[in-house]
């Protein structure tokens, strides 16, 4: 079977490389120049299983209301006017209850662990380096509640096999000495084993190769403008090539892998789905004397900010902005994120030197991506993995690939088009509804 990628970031890739090694002929299209060029491109480098909470959590809208005005909010809504924002908004809030965040924690850990397994084989089957490090992940907290809270939030977890286990304060610092450094008082932490960390870009290109060393072709340049559907099948998707020469593709089956602009492609179609853009920036310095910058991979609670040794460089990132597609530096955040940095590690490296960016997470109400069939039989969703994308990035490409080839996913998720998914009652029918999936 011809499938058709959309979509060459971390998702794109990895059901790319999936797809092949099930025996189908791939091609992926992308308007970049090379894979991995937008979300996945400078992201915090986590390949995190621990990090399963949803901002959607029983905490957050009080939170959010808190943060509301302050420039320097972790997760700031801009209130604008834009229905698709209000409407994710409210979606988020229905996914803010205690039963559906432990729903979503469960989805979420269980396609953390099988993705992770997948990592570590295709690692070992192909060799793929990415400066990767396998040094767990040490989620610090830095008031006395935000670390209570999170012991309740680590038995959540460890109900559903997560191996993550709290720590206290000095245990914490030798873990990561590092942290002796910090200039703030460290209360205590989970830390997480198996959790390991790695550059996603780097990851994203390489795998690329290995997709075209298998035959795969990458059509790059290319921007995609609507879906063309043929009855109950989609028959092609027209493209415009960078001399703005109009074209088409045409496959047996296509897969939607187009992080944050996956709605504005599946509208063509009717299809609506709850992915909204969830702006965040990270900064990457370099590293000038290797003992003083860390080499576990950390979080730091307060600030929402995830820190990951990737080679001679430091990468921190973090917050969320909810304005749109709106893909803009905003400089006094990323300086927010590199003073932060500072206090932690003061001598981890060149701060001044530091470079930013911002990405827009595909995020859904909960956190859980949209994997499965959708409404038109050759047509799969590969979408909306918010801020989880590079660790769910090769359990969802192996799981597309399973779906695509008629074969049962291994891993226990709510895949669009299954009863499981039918069940947890957060997509509504008339978008992509789970429940009707495969009409
Ligand atoms: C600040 C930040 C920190 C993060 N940290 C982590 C982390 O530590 N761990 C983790 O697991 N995840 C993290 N994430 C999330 C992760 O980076 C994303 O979930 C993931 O990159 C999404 O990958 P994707 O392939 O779906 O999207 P993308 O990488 O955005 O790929 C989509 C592709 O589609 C292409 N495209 C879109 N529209 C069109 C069109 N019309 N025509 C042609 N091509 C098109 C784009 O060019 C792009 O290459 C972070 C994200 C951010 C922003």
């Amino acid at each position: 079977m011809h499938v058709l990628v959309l979509g060459a970031g971390l998702i794109g890739t990895a059901s790319a490389w999936f797809l092949a090694q099930s025996g189908h002929r791939v091609t992926v299209v992308d308007r970049q120049p090379g894979p991995g060029l937008e979300t996945s491109y400078a992201n915090g480098g986590q390949i995190s299983v621990s990090h399963a909470e949803p901002w959607a959590n029983p905490h957050a809208p009080l939170q959010i209301l808190k943060w509301i005005g302050r420039d320097d909010a972790p997760l700031l809504f801009r209130l604008r006017a834009d229905p698709a924002l209000w409407f994710w908004g409210l979606r988020f809030l229905r996914e803010c209850t205690t039963a559906r965040t432990r729903h979503n924690i469960g989805q979420l850990v269980r396609l953390g662990m099988y993705s992770r397994a997948a990592l570590q084989a295709l690692r070992r089957e192909t060799g793929i380096e990415y400066d990767h490090l396998e040094r767990g992940i040490l989620h610090f907290y830095t008031t006395a509640p935000t670390f209570a809270a999170a012991v309740r939030a680590n038995e959540t977890m460890a109900e559903h096999g997560c191996d993550g286990r709290v720590v206290d304060a000095e245990e914490c610092m030798a873990i990561e000495p590092v942290l002796r450094q910090a200039r703030v008082p460290i209360t205590g932490g989970t830390f997480t084993p198996g959790d390991e960390s790695g550059d996603a870009h780097k990851f994203t290109t390489r795998l690329a190769a290995l997709c075209r060393r298998d035959g795969v072709e990458f059509v790059h340049g290319v921007r995609m403008d609507r879906l063309v559907r043929a009855g109950s099948r989609i028959s092609r998707v027209d493209v415009v090539d960078p001399d703005g020469q109009r074209g088409e593709l045409s496959a047996d089956a296509f897969v939607v892998a187009l992080g944050s602009y996956s709605p504005l492609l599946l509208r063509t179609i009717g299809v609506s789905v709850p992915v909204y853009p969830a702006k965040g920036y990270s900064i990457t310095l370099p590293v000038e004397q290797s003992r003083d910058a860390p080499t576990v991979s950390l979080t730091d609670d307060e600030h929402k900010l995830v820190v990951s040794r990737l080679g001679n460089r430091l990468r921190v990132a973090g917050t969320a902005e909810f304005n749109g597609y709106d893909t803009s530096i905003d400089v006094a955040r990323c300086e927010a994120i590199r003073a932060r940095a500072a206090v932690l590690f003061p001598r981890a490296g060149d701060f001044a030197r530091a470079e930013y960016w911002a990405g827009l997470r595909p995020a859904t109400p909960g956190n859980v991506p949209l994997i499965g069939p959708c409404r038109f039989e050759n047509l799969y969703l590969n979408t909306g993995h918010g801020t989880l994308g590079w660790t769910h990035s090769c359990g969802s490409g192996k799981a597309i690939a399973d779906i695509v080839s008629g074969r049962t996913p291994e891993v226990d998720f709510a895949f669009l088009g299954t009863r499981s998914a039918a069940a947890t009652g957060a997509y509504r029918p008339g978008s992509v509804n789970p429940g009707d999936a495969r009409r």
